[in-house]
């Protein structure tokens, strides 16, 4: 039916074609990412698919509808159980990821709820890394608490607190890598192994990273979620999630999902799918601007730390070099001897870059954490989770890194008068 084989093996570190078991071609991630999951000829022999703006799907006659049924026919029948449209972008998600099926969702917290509800049940127990999105942990905490399901957050990076806290009840144990705005990695092997060895499951949050840069299904881990609003989408346009898993696995997910009814609108699907087109091409700017901007914050006098998983001084960057494959747009740094109005100075000074939250889109953005996710916590809270006053994040667009640099550098030195 396509020309690209998903179940066929990716590797993006080769860079020449790979053969698979069967010795057929293995394509490579850019090429996935223009192909993977389309069919060769397409309605109306258009090269690009098409939108289908249908909410049904209709049927000839009343034999069609009981042969449908009865013979569990791959067709479409109403807009809430699937869309031409999206199963390409779920067959090209899949593909990208190296798993067997990828389950699209309305917004990466629709992919996180629908997940979780999907796997557990009342009694159940899910281990979180504590720097994991606070929505993600706050629909534990306060709702799924309310169905008898206990969450239990150890230190990001601690594998024995984590095993410490695994009872005969935990089902899931849930991590980001990177996490957000900390960029801490995490150690796949050790995650996977810690499971392996009490039977539970494992789910990877792996928006930071994207396909590209990380490849956890291939180290192991049962669930691969991403936020396609970020990376995947990449145009600041478009909200979307997904879930990769196994075929088994994901069967749940997508039958909750049709009961949910979080699922996306034809034209947000195809804004998905036109983005994930240059997927590879975005990334490794995105990787190159990371690493050059947090190079350049590193060794400015005005900067007090810098976090990025590419620099050396990083917590984490042996695991990030063991493990990624680049380090993405994403930098997270600390203003030397500045209070939260200097440090709100030079965010309001910056050229390029606009003021907002989010990530991963072509357009850099940049925001202080205090003001944009933490205003109303306590300065307490604050320094439980690790932000300080003076933290700026930025996540770096495809825009020229000289150009960054330069007007990064003009925003330091201004807000100094
Ligand atoms: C943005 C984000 C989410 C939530 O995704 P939405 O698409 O905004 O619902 C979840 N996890 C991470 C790591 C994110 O960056």
């Amino acid at each position: 039916m396509s020309l690209v084989d998903t179940s066929m093996p990716t590797d993006n570190e080769k860079s020449t074609p790979r053969k698979n078991a069967a010795g057929d071609f293995a394509p490579q991630l850019s090429t996935l990412s223009v192909h993977a999951g389309e069919n060769r000829q397409k309605p109306g022999d258009s090269i690009t698919d098409p939108i289908f703006c249908a909410s049904t799907y209709t049927f000839a006659n009343t034999q069609s509808v009981i042969d449908y049924i009865e013979q569990d026919q791959a067709r479409e029948e109403y807009g809430r159980y699937g869309n031409p449209g999206e199963r390409v972008v779920e067959r090209k998600l899949a593909a990208l990821e190296g798993g067997e099926e990828a389950v699209l969702f309305s917004s990466g917290m629709a992919a996180i709820v629908g997940l979780l509800m999907s796997k557990l049940n009342s009694g159940d127990e899910v281990i979180f890394f504590d720097e994991c999105y606070h929505r993600s942990r706050e629909f534990c905490t306060k709702h799924l608490s309310r169905f008898g399901v206990v969450t239990r957050q150890v230190p990001t990076g601690d594998y024995e607190a984590m095993a410490a806290a695994i009872t005969p009840q935990t089902k899931l144990l849930v991590s980001e890598s990177p996490t957000n705005p900390h960029l801490s990695c995490i150690d796949l092997e050790r995650f996977t192994d810690l499971a392996r060895r009490n039977g539970v499951e494992t789910l990877i949050d792996a928006t930071l990273a994207t396909p590209f840069n990380l490849r956890p299904i291939a180290a192991g881990v049962d669930y691969v979620l991403h936020s396609a609003t970020k990376y995947l989408g990449g145009h600041n346009d478009l909200l979307a999630g997904v879930v990769v898993g196994s075929t088994e696995n994901m069967e749940s997910v997508r039958n909750l999902r049709g009961i949910m009814g979080a699922v996306n609108g034809p034209q947000n699907v195809y804004l998905l799918s036109r983005g994930l087109k240059t997927f590879e091409l975005r990334m490794q700017r995105h990787n190159e601007n990371g690493q050059l901007v947090a190079e350049f914050l590193e060794e400015h006098p005005r900067v007090e730390r810098v976090y990025y998983p590419g620099l050396s001084s990083h917590p984490y960057h042996e695991v990030a070099k063991q493990w990624m494959h680049g380090y993405g747009g994403l930098i997270t740094f600390l203003l030397k001897d500045a209070d939260w109005r200097e440090t709100a100075r030079v965010v309001d000074s910056v050229r390029i870059p606009r003021i907002a939250p989010s990530l991963g889109g072509v357009e850099s953005l940049i925001e202080q954490p205090l003001v944009m996710s933490y205003y109303q916590c306590t300065p307490e809270e604050r320094q439980q989770f690790g932000i300080p006053d003076n933290m700026i994040r930025l996540a770096c667009g495809i825009e020229n890194a000289d150009d960054l640099i330069a007007d990064l550098a003009q925003a330091l030195d201004c807000a100094n008068d």
